[in-house]
């Protein structure tokens, strides 16, 4: 048998688990080894320095150039002695994935030959030449240069011999090319809008934190039956393949034990990952074979997105020395589940306190009103534009399926919190004044938390819930950035919550602060917002069509074809949110909005083909030659039965013959008009269009031509079908 399919079927069916080599010791003792962390910097930067960098890092201040080049010394000192040659800026792009160019730590010395040299200079500013990064044409019309420049409130981190330096990276011209400049900018402008709204509670908050709790759901194959299947090697999931008979119908791999090869593997990335300070947490099986989910303890939200994207490299690298390829795709099977990435997400402030979590003094429920108030409000004016940060081109398959969030953004409150806001939104003015009276907010919320923690009294099909201390926003895609999210959702709620103070400050005098006065004005904007945002308020079963049918009539953006949802980026509200908050210009969301269509366009544009390509020469020819063997078994019976016997007894195949030639020629014709259409799109100069013909044109086309060819996978002899078949990739082991 001359088919690749068997050999790689039969080489997973042989493999076994690898041996890992777990440290003696506890994981406290190696986490975060591979990091220039707090600790290492007390011992390898002197003293001043050492407190100049904190200052950096805690409390926000410049760094001075002497402290870089002394920093930059420490750092090598460290690195060489962990055997690191090469040191990188480690930037994030707007392609998705992470960027990096490798220099040797050497210099010319002067007479000939070499010196290891590592100066502020190097560490603060590199000049990639990374001029195939999508800028969205804002190097073409300024500056052919990019920078990068180091973020030194994400430490370095040691991968094999390179010391990786985590930057932003910028135009000439200042704007920003990446996901960490813009998501810095909107971690500060939420700082900022939110300790101001923690003064009229407590003067002493000094910071608020945006924190962030990731869950990365994941896919793992067997890495012979990947190579064999060119849909996935070259597009992240299959663009055909019928159901298998057993998928996850049965639920019996959620939280099942977790099989000994994939088990191995998953020690093997913990270990690597806690080296890098990533505190991985929880491990399980998911609801689709084969899909696994790994979360570490949140953190700061831009350490956060630092690690995530960190996470996602080392597992593509560890599940190789595993036999597997991971995938992050959103929707890498059709008939199972798609891979999310939960972003968990709360403010906190220096003193400790979770802004999300209710109190226990009246005081304190009066500001867990308002913080969780003016998330829904953030959420509600800009929902339009929260979905477009969590759209591609791979999510728009997952998201409206019956597993993912809908392609509607609305709110999950839970009981409880949904009847506090009720009554303060129903309370009339005289009983709002008695609830906001001499002891603050009389709110008695009966343990929210611990009714929520319970997973019964969670809603699982909300795109954003509340889940007791935060909310938890599920609509983010396996494979996304986290950091599109974060910008968008810390930028709309510190925009939430300037409005916010302002309508309260219209209401008190200069000299009223932290009186009855103040507690009232606050209560009264509460009320008016509550009320304002109603609209956002959701706890039923999204996925059903009655819900689509009701959020259009309450005026949620309901559009699911992704390249007009990413016109969201460029409404007066979006773009006005985005400069008043110091976050983004119009030119830079103009800008990043041609690299979304772009990338789009491409990905389409490359399924199209592949599809185009597989149909053409796997699938229509083995067809065709089972097709062939059909009509000699149909000859060689007429030649030895009478006609009608014949007849007879070559009824079913006479049957498959027609109905392999119908399909067939139904592939041919379809392909030959999705050429077409992509021909058609394709002379389209503008990004925009082009990426609305490519979804309209092309995209729509992808699952009649999959219809046909999962219909033949189901008649064609399986001995000749050359493409792993739904039951191997995802059963296998
Ligand atoms: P589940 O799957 O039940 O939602 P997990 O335990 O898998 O929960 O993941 C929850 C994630 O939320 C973890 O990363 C956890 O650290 C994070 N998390 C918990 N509390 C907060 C919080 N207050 N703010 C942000 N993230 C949080
Ligand atoms: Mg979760």
């Amino acid at each position: 048998m001359n088919n690749l399919r068997f050999q790689v079927v039969g080489e997973a069916f042989k493999k076994k688990p690898l041996h890992v080599n777990v440290p003696a010791q506890s994981p406290a003792s190696y986490f975060g080894c591979k990091v220039f962390t707090r600790e290492k910097m007390r011992l390898y930067l002197p003293a001043d320095v050492y407190d100049q960098m904190m200052d950096v890092m805690l409390g926000g201040s410049r760094l001075d150039r002497t402290v870089a080049d002394a920093v930059a010394q420490g750092m090598k000192q460290w690195a060489t002695e962990q055997g690191v040659t090469h040191y990188t800026h480690w930037f994030q792009p707007l392609t998705e994935g992470t960027a990096e160019k490798h220099d040797a730590f050497i210099e010319f010395d002067g007479n000939g030959g070499v010196v290891e040299e590592f100066s502020g200079k190097l560490l603060v500013q590199q000049e990639p030449d990374a001029s195939s990064f999508p800028s969205g044409g804002i190097r073409s019309t300024f500056e052919a240069r990019g920078y990068s420049a180091w973020d030194p409130t994400s430490p370095v981190f040691i991968i094999d011999d390179t010391l990786c330096i985590p930057t932003v990276f910028i135009s000439f011209s200042g704007e920003s090319l990446d996901y960490k400049a813009p998501l810095l900018k909107a971690l500060h402008a939420i700082n900022v809008a939110a300790t101001d709204v923690c003064h009229y509670f407590d003067p002493a908050v000094k910071k608020v934190t945006s924190n962030l709790g990731w869950e990365q759901e994941y896919f793992l194959v067997d890495e012979g039956l990947y190579a064999a299947r060119p849909d996935l090697l070259l597009t992240g999931r299959t663009l055909m393949g019928h159901d298998s008979a057993k998928n996850q119908q049965m639920d019996d791999h959620y939280f099942g034990s977790i099989p000994e090869r994939v088990a191995a593997f998953m020690k093997e990335l913990e270990i690597v990952a806690l080296e890098l300070g990533i505190p991985c947490k929880t491990r399980h099986n998911e609801v689709a074979p084969n899909q696994f989910e790994l979360a570490p303890i949140f953190e700061e939200t831009n350490l956060a997105v630092d690690h995530n994207m960190l996470l996602m490299s080392v597992m593509r690298r560890v599940a190789r020395k595993h036999g597997f390829r991971v995938l992050l795709h959103e929707k890498p099977f059709a008939g199972v589940n798609g891979s999310g990435k939960h972003n968990n997400w709360s403010l906190s402030t220096d003193n400790g306190v979770l802004l999300h979590a209710p109190g226990k003094t009246p005081q304190q429920n009066l500001r867990f009103a308002v913080f969780i108030v003016e998330t829904l409000m953030a959420v509600y004016r800009h929902n339009g534009l929260l979905k477009a940060s969590i759209m591609s081109a791979s999510n728009a398959l997952r998201l409206g399926g019956n597993e993912a969030p809908p392609a509607i953004i609305s709110a999950f409150l839970g009981k409880p919190l949904s009847q506090l806001l009720d009554r303060i939104e129903s309370a009339g003015n005289d009983e709002l004044l008695v609830m906001a009276g001499k002891q603050g907010l009389k709110l008695d919320i009966p343990e929210i938390p611990e009714l929520l923690i319970d997973n019964t009294d969670r809603n699982r099909t909300s795109p954003f819930a509340f889940t007791g201390n935060r909310f938890e926003f599920r609509a983010v895609g396996a494979e996304a950035n986290c950091a599109c999210a974060m910008i968008a959702l810390n930028t709309a709620v510190a925009e939430a919550l300037v409005r916010f103070k302002e309508r309260v400050d219209a209401r008190i005098a200069a000299d009223d602060w932290h009186s009855d006065a103040t507690l009232r004005a606050i209560i009264e904007v509460l009320r008016d917002d509550i009320k304002a945002c109603r609209n956002i308020r959701f706890d039923g079963n999204s996925y059903t069509d009655q819900w689509a049918r009701e959020a259009a009539q309450r005026g949620l953006d309901t559009e699911t074809s992704c390249p007009r949802i990413f016109e969201r980026y460029l409404d007066e509200s979006s773009i006005t949110m985005f400069e008043t908050m110091g976050v983004m210009t119009r030119k830079e969301l103009i800008a990043r909005n041609e690299v979304k269509w772009e990338t789009y366009t491409k990905r389409v544009q490359i399924e199209a083909r592949v599809l185009g390509d597989l149909s053409m020469n796997h699938i229509i020819p083995v067809a065709t030659r089972y097709q062939a063997q059909l009509l000699n078994n149909v000859k060689d019976m007429a030649a030895i039965f009478s006609m009608d016997k014949a007849g007879m007894l070559s009824a079913r195949n006479i049957m498959l013959i027609e109905e392999i030639a119908q399909r067939t020629a139904t592939i041919e014709q379809q392909v030959r008009e999705l050429i077409e259409a992509r021909k058609r799109a394709n002379v389209i100069d503008d990004q925009r269009e082009r990426a609305i013909a490519y979804h309209d044109m092309v995209a729509s086309r992808l699952d009649d031509i999959r219809y046909q060819i999962d219909k033949l996978e189901l008649i064609v002899d399986d001995s000749c079908w050359p493409l792993p078949k739904y039951r191997e990739l995802l059963f296998i082991r």
